[in-house]
């Protein structure tokens, strides 16, 4: 059954954080959610995830099976191993003090495989990289076996074999029959998605990565952030290029190169 958000309006104090949103997603898909900071990424996440209240409108569909891994700096101080945190991932099914049994043990065997995190087992968790932490993070949510699977930012500030192994993940995970929904900053990871939804405080446009992913469609939602129709004159291309101020500091940018035939695809990312 599709998750169905129907004229979702949130509210604080006077302003209207996501103002009169309707969409639908579809089970086995995947979809990015994209817009500049403050736009209500977050917050469309945390109304479907029931930690806020809508001021008006419906959320229906909405599984019991939900993971949400939410955006969260690096810890330090746990004082567990990455084991530990994984197994976390059982307690819904297990209880707090519940033995893991086989199936527990295989369930989170395969999420660490998914997430290639086999080696960090036994290390301390807070001893991780950031990068390492959040595969982790992401592991213990897999490992509830969630049907819908909320992702805020999972590669923002990631190493790149980090950002590639969770992007696996994301389209492996839809593909199986999950609805995954995460919010980026990256073109490049909106373009792996199956749908793009563009936010303003308000819905801009929903659709395929070929459909929202337009300088025109991109201009909408990040205004002056879109710097691009450059042309690329090594690559004979026009390139989007999308002006990350304020995320990942100045120097932050996405490229992307447009190919009439090829839709779209990274052409060179600012390092962050
Ligand atoms: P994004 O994830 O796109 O950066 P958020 O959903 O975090 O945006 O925030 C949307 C808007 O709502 C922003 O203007 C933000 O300042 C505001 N906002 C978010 N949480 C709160 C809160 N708890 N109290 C007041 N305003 C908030």
């Amino acid at each position: 059954m599709a998750l169905r958000i129907e004229n979702l309006t949130v509210r604080y104090d006077d302003f209207n954080a996501l103002d009169n949103v309707t969409h639908s997603f579809e089970p086995g898909t995947s979809t990015a959610v994209m817009g500049v900071n403050g736009s209500g990424k977050t917050t469309l996440l945390e109304s479907i995830a029931g930690l806020i209240n809508p001021a008006s409108g419906q959320i229906s569909g909405c599984c019991e099976r939900l993971g949400y891994v939410c955006q969260c700096p690096p810890a330090s101080w746990m004082p567990l191993t990455s084991n530990e945190v994984l197994a976390m991932g059982r307690y819904r099914e297990r209880g707090l003090i519940g033995p893991l049994r086989a199936n527990d043990r295989a369930v989170m065997r395969s999420a660490s495989e998914r997430l290639h995190i086999n080696d960090l087992l036994s290390h301390s968790f807070g001893e991780l990289s950031g990068g390492q932490q959040q595969r982790v993070r992401i592991a213990q949510v897999l490992a509830s076996e969630p049907e819908l699977l909320l992702l805020d930012e999972p590669i923002t500030g990631l190493d790149i074999p980090s950002q590639e192994r969770i992007l696996a993940m994301i389209e492996d995970y839809s593909r199986r029959g999950a609805t995954v929904i995460l919010t980026t900053h990256h073109l490049d990871e909106a373009r792996h998605c199956d749908c793009v939804m563009l936010l303003a405080n308000r819905l801009i446009g929903a659709g395929s990565p070929q459909e929202m992913l337009t300088e025109e469609r991109l201009r909408e939602a990040f205004g002056e952030r879109v710097l691009g129709d450059h042309q690329d004159h090594e690559h004979d291309h026009d390139l989007i290029v999308l002006d990350d101020h304020g995320h990942h500091g100045p120097q932050a940018h996405d490229h992307l190169e447009a190919g009439p035939t090829r839709g779209f695809r990274r052409f060179q990312r600012g390092q962050h």
